[in-house]
């Protein structure tokens, strides 16, 4: 399709602006432009028409099925959105004199009240503005308290090789060394291996838990205690809180301190890039080393965003928790663990999990056997369901399952659609093995095939360049 500066006609326009109601000032010499900025010049009938093709080339889950793992691509109810695109709230100024924002203030500390009960957690900021932000923000309350004791040995953090990627990327931009520890084989901290590597010189452990491979590690309690004892604090990487929001707390568990992904579990729209928020909860001892706002609380400490961060996406967040409520909340991540479970015993007979066994909001189909067999292999399996209408599970995550296809059906699935996503998986088996070709080749439906997806990583054009 065409950009919408190739569809400019000169001279064409929607503008209706209201006339000036206040006096014209002009900007100082050398600020003003001296050729107009070349935008578009469309009817507002192309132009709606532009953005409605636009939106069909897409796949959003109000589109269809998206089981993409570690990403929770759930249904957000529109009541989050109504909330969150009140006047109250959409037009207020950060910089507006405290007597003015008493009811902004209210929702962030509701909202803090509320998410640190979830969480087992003292404190929060919601200045990061997604997951690895808050991982960043994390890492460093952690480094501020080791500096603050004169602890200076304590130079490395142990991350699992489950871990999403981010983890160690957060712990080498924290200044720290990555000490990376292999999973046992049933995907869960290796206990002896967390052992071997804790010394004077750890500062911390980033875990997730329920791991990345879906599963709740039994020995939780136990690896927090090794880490404890050996001076460290952990780090609970809890950008998707979908199983265990209102069942189990990070906190009680032994961790430390935590990010959410507000964006994943507590209903705000995502994957285009759009605004999220990675708040970071922390217990007692690691509450003075927050970030604050230079401006609001003077220059003491750390500031990863200015002001309060991303306010809109905590206003989502608090009317989600309120409309679910203390009994809506286990019950939303009780059923993405019973959706899950469902769907991996839907698959099974055509695609192997990687760990047979209950698994929690999520789990990986391990496409290893089934490649040497048929050569199709986990990509294929990918692309083909894109012909079906489905969004691509999470490929070739965790790194430690090597044809990995890694499921998360949400808990705003319903029966019928995990009924028919386990048929899809079945007839792609089938077709595995009558038409390989035509796997290799797929998808056959959509707007486009397989992009050249190594060339796009190291040569990404970016940038529209006018004729
Ligand atoms: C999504 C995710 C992150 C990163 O979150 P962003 O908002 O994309 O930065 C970190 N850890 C895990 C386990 C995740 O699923």
């Amino acid at each position: 399709m065409k950009l919408i500066f190739e569809k400019s006609v000169p001279g064409r326009g929607c503008g209706l602006l209201p006339a000036c109601d206040v006096e014209a000032v002009s900007l100082p010499a050398g600020l003003e432009r001296e050729v107009p900025p070349a935008l578009p010049e469309m009817s507002e009938t192309d132009v709606s028409r532009h953005y409605t093709e636009l939106c069909q080339h897409v796949h959003g889950v109000n589109c269809g099925f998206y089981p993409l793992g570690s990403c929770t691509m759930k249904y957000n109810p529109r009541i989050d959105e109504e909330m969150a695109a009140l006047p109250g709230f959409t037009a207020v100024h950060p910089l507006a004199p405290a007597d003015a924002t008493i009811g902004c203030r209210e929702v962030l500390d509701t909202a803090k009240r509320y998410l640190c009960e979830i969480t087992g957690m003292d404190d929060m900021t919601f200045q990061p503005a997604a997951g690895a932000h808050g991982e960043f923000t994390g890492v460093l309350l952690i480094k501020q308290y080791h500096d603050a004791r004169g602890d200076s040995k304590r130079r490395k953090i142990i991350v699992p090789d489950s871990a999403h990627g981010t983890n160690p990327a957060t712990a080498a931009m924290c200044g720290y060394e990555v000490v990376n520890i292999a999973s046992a084989p049933n995907g869960c901290v290796d206990l002896e291996a967390l052992k071997a590597v804790l010394g004077d010189d750890t500062a911390g452990l980033m875990l997730t838990n329920p791991n990345t491979v879906g599963i709740f590690d039994d020995n939780i309690l136990e690896i927090t205690r090794l880490v404890h004892k050996a001076g460290g604090l952990c780090y609970y990487d809890g950008a998707n809180l979908n199983a265990v929001m209102g069942v189990v707390r990070p906190g009680d568990m032994g961790f430390d301190c935590i990010h959410m992904n507000l964006h994943k579990t507590f209903a705000t729209p995502h994957g285009g890039g759009g605004p999220g928020s990675g708040a970071v909860g922390c217990k007692a001892h690691l509450a003075p080393y927050l970030p604050k706002s230079a401006l609001l609380d003077g220059g003491d400490g750390i500031q990863v965003r200015g002001f309060f961060g991303n306010f809109l996406v905590v206003v989502r967040a608090l009317t989600y928790v309120m409309t679910l409520g203390r009994e809506g909340v286990p019950e939303a991540a009780r059923n993405a663990v019973l959706n899950a479970n469902y769907l991996m015993a839907k698959i099974r007979g055509a695609f192997a999990p990687a760990f047979d066994r209950p698994c929690m909001h999520e789990f990986v189909l391990d496409l290893g056997q089934f490649k040497k067999e048929t050569g199709v292999s986990a990509l294929d399996v990918a692309k083909s369901l894109i012909d079906y209408g489905m969004h691509p599970p999470t490929m070739y995550f965790p790194l430690i399952v090597h044809e990995a296809l890694m499921l998360e059906p949400t808990e705003t699935e319903s029966k019928e659609t995990l009924d028919w996503a386990g048929e899809v998986f079945h007839k792609l088996a089938d077709l595995a093995r009558e038409d390989p070709e035509f796997m290799h080749n797929a998808p056959h439906n959509a707007q486009i095939g397989r992009p050249d997806e190594v060339r796009a990583a190291r040569n990404p054009v970016l940038r529209y360049r006018k004729a």
